[in-house]
């Protein structure tokens, strides 16, 4: 099966002199849930930048369904959904705006709109602050709405940089169940953690990142007995 997203050779940072990520190669297929692992600083979310197009790789390419941001920037940018660490929305505008502007850049129809906005306010507990600003919201309530508009969009890929963080139980296992959804229904998920649990329960391959390189990459049986990042198995942690 074609991957909708491939990371070739890629060598990339913050400044041309100083290489953070060294030449890192995976991929993600449809339905599958792949675990990007590492420690702090490991180099998971400048990957994770990398892949958006936020940074320019100064060696290998990126590709997400074939296509790679230098040739078509809009369309690569429509080809993925993004969950951030840390919720970059606007001030001025409510929780139902943004989900009107993130439908509209998708071209969803209103229908489609209404339909699936009332499913994800629901199944997020959020339907009550709908018309209130995200500065007035808790950083739990912040993160579930950067959730909602990424599911919103139904995007064949999904990016997910440390999702569970700040989320209460209920608003993780809503998340986890709808990604597992997602994947069901043909999309690939890369999702960045270092809370092993949790990526053990919900992922079918693990890439292991180690000071910006790919220590070992497989399916949890494969990596049982690795023991080169940690001094431990993943059963120890
Ligand atoms: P964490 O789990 O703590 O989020 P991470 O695996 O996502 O860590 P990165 O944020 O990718 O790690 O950081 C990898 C390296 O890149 C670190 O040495 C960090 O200091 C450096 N780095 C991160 N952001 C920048 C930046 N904006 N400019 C320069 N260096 C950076």
């Amino acid at each position: 099966m074609a991957a909708l997203l491939e990371v070739n050779n890629v060598t990339g940072g913050y400044s041309p002199s100083h290489a953070v990520i060294k030449n890192i190669s995976f991929a993600v297929h449809p339905r599958e849930i792949v675990a990007l692992i590492g420690l702090n600083g490991a180099g998971k979310s400048t990957t994770i930048k990398h892949i958006l197009g936020l940074l320019q790789p100064l060696d290998g390419s990126i590709k997400i369904a074939g296509q790679s941001f230098q040739s078509a920037p809009d369309s690569y940018r429509l080809s993925y959904g993004y969950i951030p660490e840390s919720p970059i929305y606007y001030e001025e505008l409510t929780l139902w705006e943004h989900i009107e502007l993130m439908a509209m850049s998708h071209g969803l129809t209103k229908e489609e709109l209404s339909k699936r906005a009332e499913l994800l306010l629901r199944e997020f507990r959020m339907e009550e602050m709908k018309n209130r600003f995200p500065q007035q919201f808790s950083k739990g309530m912040r993160q579930k709405l950067m959730i909602m508009m990424a599911l919103l969009v139904q995007p064949p890929l999904y990016i997910v940089d440390e999702p569970i963080l700040g989320l209460d139980p209920l608003g993780i296992r809503s998340l986890l169940t709808w990604l597992q959804r997602c994947k069901e229904q043909g999309a690939g998920i890369l999702m960045s953690t270092h809370i092993l649990a949790t990526a053990e329960k919900y992922c079918d391959r693990f890439i292991i990142l180690h000071k910006g390189e790919i220590k070992a990459q497989g399916t949890l049986d494969e990596l049982r007995q690795f023991t080169g990042l940690f001094g431990h198995s993943l059963d120890d942690i």
